[in-house]
């Protein structure tokens, strides 16, 4: 089936950078959140990240304009039912993933193929729940959206080859190459990541390095972008953590089970970037390490 139209459930962090990939290459995109300020930040969100494009000279200027002009809002879930293919990008909660499909499916066409990109939950648990376990896969997108090139696909147990070719054709056309994945805890890259992380924290909690000497020690020696402490800032610690606590639940292996300090930070309220302090503190200039 070809896809023409998206709806985005979910306009945050994720929800905004994906309606801005799927308009940007010519999909009309609906975006759907619970609420108005998250809708008005998406837009504006998208907005200034098309300019940057356009100051780059990746797209014209005319392209921004066609792109911006492809999204329409909507606090009204079932007006984005009648869209080709819907992704789920809400807050990371089994129960609110639940709701908003059970909310959906009364509007639904019938070929509509529907997709989470949730970093952890089980695809086929939340396939079971809908009328269309066969058209339902894991459409799993990395932060942030318009930069990162991987695409995890993640077939449930019940997921068809049509769905599947019909959302990797989607992957395509946005320029981007997916990774297939079974549905396993975390899938790919979140099962391999994390656990690095997690790793980073212990070698902290145990004094092997402090913060500095963590991160420095992974970018200049294994050659990372970023150290893996900073790299969980930028993640949100809380999300690391519920990633972890998937993981160690869902394959029952100690070897998963999340550092205390982790838990710790957590606890504190200090998730990373986004609330100003993580394993470094933002608060001023520069970031200062808190360890
Ligand atoms: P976020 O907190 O930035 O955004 C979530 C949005 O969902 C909010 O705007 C919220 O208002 C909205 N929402 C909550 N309940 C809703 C409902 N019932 N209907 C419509 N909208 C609702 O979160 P995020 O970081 O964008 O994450 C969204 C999803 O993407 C999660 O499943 C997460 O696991 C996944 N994900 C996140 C990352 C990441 O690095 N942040 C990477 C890959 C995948």
């Amino acid at each position: 089936m070809e896809i023409k139209s998206i709806g985005v459930v979910g306009a945050g962090q994720m929800g905004n950078g994906i309606a801005h990939v799927m308009a940007l290459a010519g999909y009309e995109v609906r975006l759907n959140d619970i609420s108005q300020e998250a809708l008005d930040k998406a837009v504006a969100t998208i907005g200034k990240n098309l300019d940057r494009q356009v100051t780059r000279d990746k797209i014209s200027s005319d392209e921004r304009d066609r792109t911006m002009a492809r999204i329409r809002t909507t606090l009204h879930l079932p007006e984005i039912a009648q869209t080709d293919l819907v992704i789920e990008a809400a807050t990371e909660r089994e129960e609110v993933k639940d709701k908003i499909f059970a909310a959906l499916l009364p509007h639904l066409k019938p070929e509509t193929i529907l997709t989470s990109n949730t970093s952890s939950i089980s695809i086929t648990r939340l396939a079971s729940r809908t009328d269309r376990p066969e058209k339902f896969l894991g459409f799993h997108f990395m932060n942030p959206v318009p930069v990162m090139k991987l695409v995890e696909l993640i077939r449930g147990i019940a997921t068809d080859h049509e769905t599947y070719e019909s959302c990797l054709a989607v992957v395509e056309k946005l320029d981007k190459t997916a990774a297939s994945a079974e549905d396993f805890p975390a899938f790919i890259v979140n099962r391999i990541l994390i656990p690095m992380i997690n790793e980073a924290c212990y070698t902290l909690y145990e004094g092997v390095g402090n913060v500095r000497s963590i991160d420095m020690a992974m970018k200049l020696g294994a050659n990372h972008p970023m150290g893996p402490l900073e790299l969980a800032d930028f993640i949100g610690l809380d999300t690391c953590l519920a990633i972890m606590n998937v993981l160690h639940d869902g394959l029952a292996d100690t070897k998963y089970r999340p550092c205390p300090l982790l838990t710790k930070y957590v606890e504190a309220g200090w998730l990373g970037r986004k609330t100003g302090r993580g394993f470094y503190d933002y608060r001023g200039d520069e970031p200062v390490p808190t360890r």
